[in-house]
């Protein structure tokens, strides 16, 4: 059996096969290494997708939330809302413009926010809730997006990891997640849904206004040719990135199906496992797990993760300390036991290996050495 890797980014390119050295030698021979035809025709390709929204591409998914908070016009002293349990990107962007972050405590369940916790996270300086899709599947929207509108609040989506899944409204009607909220941002990173083989990001809106000061702004402030209308920041994908996410968009959703048929495999062997919480699947959105994350209930997740190493199983902790409690956020205003959930979720989440080509056999292999853990 081929050694197990958390993310296989080799048998990926096997499967890409020439076309990928026949893209990237098309950049190579125009030499339009930025801005070239392969990001525009990459946005344009991942906005049908996506069902029309206006795509800005980035360069990368930390700068995408920076650029989201900037064409909002936070300002320092202005607030916004971010979970505690997420990954540091998140807050790191409103940290760095002088905004004040109130977190705000994430379901055991489904690791989004909690929309109940929301009237006690809001402040009169919010600005935006900045809820995270995490691992795969919608935070839970509907809530989230009343809640906003009846504060008049933007509401920024971090899609980092769950491009190509979708919101189901009671109605069975289902919207790609991104697109719900006045803008949606994503991530590009190798090991994302769909990844890039360096870095990369893009923002979503359906707004015209928006979109173009997004893009103003991702170009230095540029207006028109060394007129600079407003501060701006350099973020831009480049023709290579785009170039190789023009190639894999096309497979997005078989990748997907096929990490979902990954996890209901997963799921067959582990869900019975008292000592184990197999992943929740919302009602309201399909997952595409980018990540497939137990909750280990018996206090024994460092035991097992060693166990399966000994065996040849990588396993991960996404995420160790959550963002409250992490030195460079700390604050008096938020002590350990701020947050019940999000810190509960640091001590039992572990995430098992998981990609579009992750075979039956191996798949079997790793929950029966989990399943030897418990026996
Ligand atoms: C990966 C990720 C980001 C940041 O994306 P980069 O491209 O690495 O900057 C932001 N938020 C979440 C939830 C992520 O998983």
């Amino acid at each position: 059996m081929r050694p197990l890797r958390m993310v296989d980014l080799e048998l990926e390119r096997r499967f890409l096969g020439p076309r990928l050295e026949a893209a990237l030698n098309e950049v190579l021979a125009h030499t339009q290494f930025i801005r070239g035809p392969e990001v525009s025709r990459f946005a344009e390709e991942l906005s049908t997708y996506l069902g029309g929204t206006h795509v800005i591409p980035c360069a990368n998914g930390t700068d995408a939330l920076q650029l989201a908070l900037m064409a909002l016009d936070a300002k320092p002293g202005d607030a916004v809302i971010v979970p505690a349990f997420t990954y540091v990107a998140t807050a790191e962007v409103a940290a760095l413009l002088r905004l004040e972050v109130r977190w705000i405590d994430v379901s055991l369940d489904h690791f989004g926010l909690l929309p109940e916790k929301l009237e006690e996270a809001y402040a009169p300086n919010v600005k935006a809730i900045v809820p995270v899709h995490l691992f795969g599947q919608a935070a839970p929207m509907a809530e989230i997006l009343a809640f906003a509108r009846e504060k008049n609040l933007a509401v920024i989506e971090d899609t980092a990891q769950a491009l190509g899944a979708e919101y189901i409204f009671p109605s069975g009607e289902r919207q790609k997640l991104g697109t719900l909220g006045d803008i949606g941002c994503t991530s590009f990173f190798p090991s994302k849904n769909l990844g890039c083989y360096g870095d990369g990001g893009a923002i979503f809106t359906a707004s015209d206004r928006l979109a173009a000061r997004l893009a103003r702004i991702a170009n230095h402030g540029q207006d028109s040719l060394y007129e600079f209308a407003e501060i701006g920041v350099n973020s831009r994908l480049d023709s290579l990135q785009a170039a190789i996410l023009r190639l894999k968009l096309p497979h997005l959703d078989e990748f997907n199906a096929r990490r979902r048929a990954a996890a209901d495999l997963y799921d067959s062997y582990l869900r019975d496992i008292p000592a184990l919480q197999v992943p929740y699947r919302a009602p309201w959105s399909t997952h595409i797990f980018h990540q497939y994350t137990l909750r280990v209930l018996d206090g024994r997740r460092e035991a097992l993760r060693a166990y399966l190493s000994e065996r040849g199983i990588p396993a991960m902790i996404y995420y160790p300390k959550p963002l409250h409690l992490q030195p460079a956020y700390r604050s008096a205003a938020y002590p350990e036991g701020s947050f019940p959930n999000a810190e509960r979720l640091a001590k039992e989440v572990l995430s098992l290996p998981m990609h579009p080509f992750l075979s039956e056999d191996q798949i079997s292999y790793i929950a029966e050495q989990v399943r030897a853990f418990f026996r």
